[in-house]
């Protein structure tokens, strides 16, 4: 009899992409973000802030 599970292994697809999630948080709310070194900036989720890279740095968590 044959073995029926026969799918092949597949990596995962998220590699490629070499960045470091950094974590800051928000200096308007507080609320945490997490950052990547290929961003420059982000937008905080909670109040809607731009926070930048150089702001994310001073403001770790
Ligand atoms: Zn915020």
């Amino acid at each position: 009899m044959k073995d029926a599970e026969d799918r092949p292994l597949k990596g995962c697809a998220v590699e490629g992409r070499n960045v470091i999630p950094a974590y800051c948080r928000c200096p308007e709310c507080g609320h945490e973000l997490e950052m990547f070194s290929d961003e420059l900036d982000t937008t905080c989720p909670n109040c809607g802030k731009d926070v930048t890279m150089e702001v994310c740095k001073v403001n770790p968590t």
